[in-house]
């Protein structure tokens, strides 16, 4: 009998550890990370200083290039032509030399002329891929030594690192689609990127607000397991991304759904290594790691998909790829699959997700529409197979209900929201001083009726999309079971 109930006990304790961990809650220990619309100075917190330059309670960036433009321009006006490169430096360099300053601490708020908490050289040139055709650039950050090696440093609070990408939301006219997903999905997920707003003055001159972010390759490398190559052998931890391909041949890795056309050859995508980074891959690594996810993906694409032993199960964490899955249908965020898909493997380990880039999410790609009224995850290149398996699907379900109850709760998503944008304050009447234009002048979504008149509009659209999306998805989750029905996936000899 007391065995019994110790038995009952134990099996009841178990139960309460899985529906915790199934809601993405750790027992006590409260936020995984660091939001820092709670954390963080707050607006209201005021500053005695006479006004006479810019004064923010968010971190301050102050970038000096000696007059020199960022290189990473495209060379042709238009993002719907083909790309005919990009700027350089006089030198004919893809990256300036320039002085970083940052300001970030909590205790007051940051002046232009205040003593600096980090003063650095770096490296810099404009990043994205359509983004670098906007008004308001993004920026990829390496820190350096004088001697021109790179720096890890601590940044706003955030692990260091050596390499950053400064994040401009410019088609993003609430300013907080990144901040709010990274922080959300980092804490459902096991990774992603850091990031903290901050506000960026280039040679003394307003550029408005920004979010600085954790690349990827850099938050692998620290926060999760993934390992550098063991020497002397072909182990590497990697980081892989489903992108337009890198300029770097050796990065480009000719993977199974790339040679059998499974991927957007025809729109020139492919997956390149991100990680192990360029001076440290080499042939032999990338052949290696293009082998692996080979064997995934046969694994994946053969009649024993779905066999304990041979499937899809020995390769990828499967928690990993159901969240992914789900705050990226969630929010209608149809890049992911596609574009900017990151994937990671520690050595010995499997397959994990990242998410990346929510500038389009909900509701806000210039032209493709994005009825809330449907489903797309499933014609990503390993979904489609994932998503013909049971258990997949019903793991997606259920995981979805249970995230309805926490993290995509309509209202947790509401005050995350409302706080994220309180905390903002005045820095989001001084960002649109200078892209307030873009309200009258650059409505690129479709149709026209799509774009938002002023900042409150723009949030407004957000906090709509979530409350039909999540509407809609609650009535309809069940029939993702269509793409795994027996109907549809009948098996040859049965
Ligand atoms: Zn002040």
């Amino acid at each position: 009998m007391k065995r019994t109930l110790i038995l009952a006990a134990a099996a009841l304790a178990v139960m309460t550890l899985c529906v915790l961990a199934a809601i993405g809650y750790e027992a006590s220990e409260g936020p995984r990370r660091v939001h820092q619309h709670l954390t963080g100075r707050q607006p209201d917190e005021g500053c005695s200083c006479d006004g006479t330059e810019l004064c923010t309670h968010l971190p301050l960036v102050l970038i000096d290039t000696g007059g020199e433009e960022i290189p990473g321009v495209p060379l042709n006006e238009h993002s719907d032509e083909a790309a005919e490169g990009f700027t350089t430096t006089a030198e004919g360099e893809d990256m300036l030399r320039v002085q970083v300053a940052v300001l970030d601490d909590d205790s007051h708020n940051h002046h232009p002329s205040d003593e600096p908490d980090l003063q650095s050289s770096a490296l810099i040139r404009v990043r994205g891929n359509s983004s670098r055709y906007f008004d308001k650039k993004s920026y990829l950050l390496r820190l350096t030594e004088r001697d021109g090696s790179y720096a890890s440093r601590e940044v706003m609070g955030m692990d260091s690192h050596y390499e950053w990408a400064l994040y401009g939301p410019y088609l993003d006219k609430s300013l907080i689609r990144n901040y709010m997903w990274y922080n959300i999905a980092g804490e459902i997920m096991d990774y992603a990127p850091n990031v903290r707003f901050c506000e960026v003055m280039l040679n003394g001159e307003y550029q408005g607000l920004y979010v600085m972010t954790e690349t990827i390759t850099s938050g692998v490398d620290s926060r999760v397991e993934v390992r550098e190559p063991v020497e002397g052998t072909t182990s590497t931890g990697c980081v892989l991304r489903l992108d337009r391909g890198s300029e770097t041949d050796i990065k480009n890795i000719n993977n199974f759904t790339y040679y059998t056309y499974r991927l957007g050859r025809m729109h020139n995508i492919s997956i390149n290594i991100a990680y192990p980074r360029s001076g440290s891959l080499t042939q032999e690594l990338a052949d290696a790691i293009e082998q692996e996810l080979s064997d995934f993906e046969k694994a994946l694409y053969s009649f024993d998909y779905d066999s304990e032993t041979y499937g899809y199960r020995t390769w990828i964490d499967t928690g990993s790829f159901v969240d992914y899955f789900i705050i990226n249908e969630f929010t209608c965020n149809y890049d992911a699959g596609n574009l900017s898909t990151y994937l990671y493997k520690d050595i010995g380990g499997k397959y994990r997700m990242c998410i990346w880039d929510f500038n389009s999410a909900c509701d806000n790609y210039t032209s493709l529409t994005t009825q809330p009224q449907h489903f797309e995850m499933q014609n990503g290149v390993w979904y489609y197979m994932l998503t013909k398996n049971e258990d997949f699907v019903r793991q997606i379900i259920s995981r979805y209900h249970a995230l309805r109850e926490s993290w995509l709760s309509e209202e947790t998503l509401n005050e995350y929201i409302d706080k994220t944008v309180a905390f903002l304050g005045d820095a989001v009447s001084r960002n649109f001083e200078v892209w307030g234009y873009t309200f009258e002048e650059y409505v690129p979504l479709r149709p026209e009726s799509r774009n938002p008149a002023d900042h409150g509009e723009a949030v407004q659209q957000i906090r709509d999309f979530i409350a039909e999306r999540g509407e809609w998805m609650d009535e309809h989750i069940e029939i993702l079971q269509q793409y795994s029905h027996p109907s549809k996936n009948k098996k040859f000899n049965h």
